[in-house]
């Protein structure tokens, strides 16, 4: 997944890389503009219940009609 670098706000940067954890997944990024270097984590059971409560509005949505 890629990013933009907060300091140059140069878009697209591929993550140099990944690391998963057991709820979280870690990228790590290297701007090839500035040489700028961050990481973002993003949590994973957060994503999973945003999925699984998309899932349910579907299913209200067909019942409903
Ligand atoms: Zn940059």
């Amino acid at each position: 997944m890629t990013d933009s670098c907060p300091n140059c706000v140069r878009r697209g940067v591929e993550p140099s890389s990944e690391r998963r954890e057991v709820d979280q997944i870690v990228h790590r990024y290297r701007c090839q503009a500035c040489g700028h270097r961050w990481f973002t984590s993003r949590y994973l059971p957060a994503y999973s219940e945003l999925h699984g409560r998309r899932g349910e509005s579907v299913d209200a949505a067909g019942e409903a009609a």
